[in-house]
This record gives structure tokens, C-alpha cells and sequence, in this order.
């Protein structure tokens, strides 16, 4: 019943906006029912890379063989509709990270490579910012180094993603309250120092992560990005940090916006390897879990799981074989990055790679492999992941990104803004709309009783009616 209430009034509200003349945002529209329908708190969460065959494979992945039916996944629960991804102009319809990035951070295209500067390289404000200057707490949990594209865009402006080494600078000035994942290569003790006067705690132990009972944390728990899921079975370092980023935001009366990217799901899509992108999918889908857990508990939270983009051109199925063997990939222990590099080292590597992949090679994959290990690490590597690909029937049609619309998974308060086709800079703007109100001058605030919000939609509409 309140959700065709608010779908009545999102009809009401966009056929408004589309006359043009309207500057209140649809969330005004939201506040007509009752409450909450404006969350207090947003978690956005982006699987970088993580395209709808991703979430497919990765329910067939996760099936429990031993039942008739196929469980739905995380993904499947939340799922509401899709975005479409495309960049500025300039750079053509297939985006990059950081392009990406900026849309769902500022709402605004721009070119890829771009953290969050328009085309014309001029910084546009984030969601992270402007939820901070409402007095909200914000944060990023991540398992990239925290100043890769992503993050960067909703923490920092530059105009190529590039820069890594100004991007860590210039999170001195960001005020964000928690930036949580790997990077340490480009925050130099100096640094480190700088943000500890600034009242930052700096963090590089994970295993003290629980210790942490207090916001302005800086933690950085890797050289650059954090360790591939698959090799650190059962670690669940993306849940972790982000359990920790909720308990820890959440003591803000104010609210907080907390930004969760599973990073490397786009890095296994670059390298075509589908072992470790479903181990990736899984320790990004936990994340999701612990978020949906905590929206059901806070019905004043507003979560919403996207992508950035496509990558790699995952194809569930290939060489014009109607087949799909997830089971392959249940078996695998390790990364095949991992595997290559154990087994040049050792005369036995047929053991560790049949013991590692769980299964056991024919004489002619025995073959393959030994020339390519013959050849060195980087040929095992690849090697390894044909194997892999050939025996589940996995198919790839590109080291790169793709242009199709991403998927978009949401729950909470306002989560139907969120339902259908959008764009990617739709869900910023939407989640921008969803901020408090900027405070007022005060001779404009006078008359209104401090602890109630405005609203402001009824008043404006009519004004738009006169006007037109
Ligand atoms: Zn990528």
C-alpha cells in the first residue's frame, strides 16, 4: 500500500520535473506519506566490473547441488532495475572507472579517467561532501587501495585518476570520517603524520580492525589493494571493515553516508579469471548481506548496490556449447595467479595444481601445462585459466570494459527512486535529493520550529502551476 503511494507520487513528481521549470527534487514528493520515507543514513555500494552476468554466474556458482530448485541470491533479493553507464560525449559510450565513479558520486558525466571534475576539469561537489556539510558522517570501506578511482571520486576531485600520490595528499582536506582498505604505498609516513594531527587514528594491523572504537580512522591494510578473496578463504575482509564502518558511523544523531566498493571483481574481469571474480562476487555479496541485515534493523537506512560497468565480456557458457559447469570453479583453492607462482617453483606441481584446482588433470591439460610452465610464470598463469575456462565452458570477449546497463539493487526508505530504467547520474542525483535540506540563512528559518523538517513540495508545485 505505501509503496503504490509513493510510486503515485514519483509519477506525480517526474512528470513535474520533465515540464523543467522544478528545482525541488522528487524526495520533497516522498515526504507527503509517513514516515520514514527519507532515510537518515545512505550505504551505496558498487561492485566495480560486476555486470549482470556476474550476478547470474554467480547465483549458479553459489546453487547448493543437492536441491531441485536454484537459490536466490543476495542479488536477486534486492534487485529493482538497471542503469545505463555510458560517459561524457568525449569519451565515446564505454566508460572507465572513474568516469563511472563521478556520475554516481556527483550526478554529473564527465570523461573517463575524470574524478569528479566536469569536462571541463572544474571540481563538482559529492554526495560524500555535501552529506558532510549537512553535518553527516561519511566514509569509504573498500578493497582497493582507497585512492583508486572509485573512492577517489566520492572523496576528492583530480583531473586524471592517474595522479595517485596528489589523490592521498588531498584526502587531508576531505574530513571524511573513516577511509578503510588497502594503499599504504601511497600514504609515506609523512603523510600518515599529517592526517594523525588532523585527529586521525591510522590503522595497518586488519586484525586490530575490532579495536577501533572510534571514528577519523585512516586504515590502510595492504601495499596497494587488498589480497584476492580466494587466498584468504573465509577472511572476510570486506565485511569486516564494513560492520565496523556501520557501528562506528551510525553514532552520528545526524546520519551518515558510507560508500562500499568490491573492487576487485573488476581486476579477475580484467584478467579473465573467473575463479577468483566469483570469490570476489562472494566476499562483495557478504558485504551486501551484513548492509541488508543492518537496513532491516534501521528502517531509517536507505541502501542501494550497483556497478560501475561491465567488464571483461563474462559469458556464462561458450564455443557453441550449451553448458555452464560452476562446479569447476567450487573446487578451486586459489588464485590461478597464486598457483602459477607455486608451481614454477616446485618439481611436483602436478600434485599442487590438481590439489589446488581440485581435479585432475588428462594427460593432454598435463601437457599444456607443462609447456606453458616451461615458458614461465606468466604462461603458467594464463594457461591455468584457460584450463579453468575450458572445463566450465566460460567465455570472455574482451580484457576491458563493455557498455551495457548495470543492474541496480536498493532497500529502505526511498529505495522505489530507484526502481526501472535509470542512468548512472540518476542515482546520485537521487541520493543527493534524499540529503537533508542545506541549513537555511537564519531570517529565512526564523518561523519554522527547529526539529521539524520543511516541506517544501506542496508550496513549489503550486507556484509551477501559476507559471505554466
Ligand atoms: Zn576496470
Amino acid at each position: 500500500m505505501k509503496r503504490i503511494k509513493l510510486f503515485a507520487s514519483l509519477i506525480m513528481s517526474t512528470s513535474l520535473l520533465s515540464w523543467g521549470a522544478v528545482s525541488a527534487d522528487s524526495a520533497d514528493l516522498l515526504s507527503i506519506d509517513s514516515a520514514p520515507n527519507r532515510p537518515k543514513n545512505m550505504v551505496i555500494m558498487i561492485g566495480d566490473g560486476m555486470g549482470p552476468a556476474y550476478t547470474s554466474a554467480y547465483r549458479y556458482y553459489q546453487d547448493n547441488p543437492n536441491t531441485q530448485e536454484i537459490e536466490q541470491t543476495v542479488f536477486d533479493r534486492l534487485f529493482v532495475g538497471k542503469a545505463s553507464t555510458y560517459p561524457a560525449a568525449v569519451s565515446g559510450l564505454v566508460t572507465d572507472s572513474a568516469a563511472a565513479a563521478t556520475a554516481l558520486a556527483t550526478g554529473v558525466k564527465s570523461y573517463n579517467g575524470a574524478i569528479s571534475v566536469d569536462t571541463n576539469k572544474q571540481p563538482i561537489p559529492t554526495l560524500l561532501e555535501l552529506a558532510k556539510r549537512r553535518g553527516m558522517s561519511t566514509g569509504v570501506a573498500v578493497t582497493s587501495q582507497i585512492n583508486h578511482a572509485t573512492p577517489a571520486a566520492f572523496l576528492s576531485h583530480e583531473a586524471d585518476r592517474s595522479h595517485y600520490d596528489a589523490l592521498a595528499q588531498s584526502y587531508l582536506n576531505t574530513d571524511a570520517d573513516l577511509m578503510l582498505g588497502g594503499g599504504q604505498k601511497y600514504f609515506p609516513a609523512s603523510l600518515i603524520k599529517q592526517f594523525e594531527a588532523k585527529g586521525y587514528h591510522y590503522l595497518s594491523d586488519f586484525s586490530r580492525l575490532n579495536d577501533l572504537n572510534q571514528p577519523k580512522v585512516i586504515g590502510l591494510f595492504a601495499e596497494v589493494e587488498l589480497p584476492w578473496a580466494i587466498d584468504e578463504p573465509n577472511t572476510n575482509r570486506l565485511s569486516k571493515m564494513v560492520q565496523k564502518a556501520l557501528e562506528l558511523l551510525s553514532r552520528n544523531d545526524k546520519g551518515f553516508v558510507l560508500l562500499v566498493e568490491g573492487s576487485l571483481i573488476d581486476w579477475a574481469g580484467h584478467d579473465n579469471d573467473i575463479a577468483s571474480a566469483m570469490a570476489e562476487i562472494h566476499e562483495f555479496a557478504n558485504a551486501v548481506e551484513v548492509v541488508e541485515q543492518y537496513v532491516r534493523n534501521n528502517n531509517d537506512t536507505l541502501m542501494v548496490v550497483t556497478a560501475d560497468h561491465n567488464t571483461g565480456g563474462l559469458s556464462i557458457g561458450a564455443n557453441d556449447e550449451y553448458r555452464w559447469d560452476p562446479q569447476v570453479l567450487r573446487t578451486i583453492q586459489a588464485s590461478p595467479e597464486k598457483i602459477a607462482k607455486d608451481a614454477v617453483a616446485i618439481d611436483d606441481w602436478r600434485t599442487l595444481v590438481e590439489l589446488r584446482l581440485g581435479l585432475e588433470l588428462d594427460e593432454q591439460e598435463y601437457q599444456q601445462l607443462a609447456n606453458a610452465r616451461m615458458q614461465g610464470q606468466k604462461r603458467l598463469h594464463a594457461s591455468l585459466k584457460q584450463l579453468i575456462d575450458k572445463r566450465s565452458n566460460t567465455g570472455w570477449t574482451t580484457e576491458g570494459h563493455t557498455g551495457i546497463d548495470v543492474q541496480v539493487f536498493a532497500s529502505g526508505p526511498a529505495s522505489p527512486l530507484f526502481f526501472g530504467q535509470l542512468d548512472n547520474t540518476d542515482i546520485a542525483k537521487h541520493l543527493i535529493s534524499l540529503l537533508p535540506k542545506e541549513p537555511q540563512p537564519k531570517a529565512q528559518t526564523k518561523a519554522v520550529a527547529p526539529t521539524k523538517p520543511v516541506n517544501t513540495a506542496l508550496p513549489s508545485l503550486v507556484t509551477l502551476d501559476k507559471n505554466t
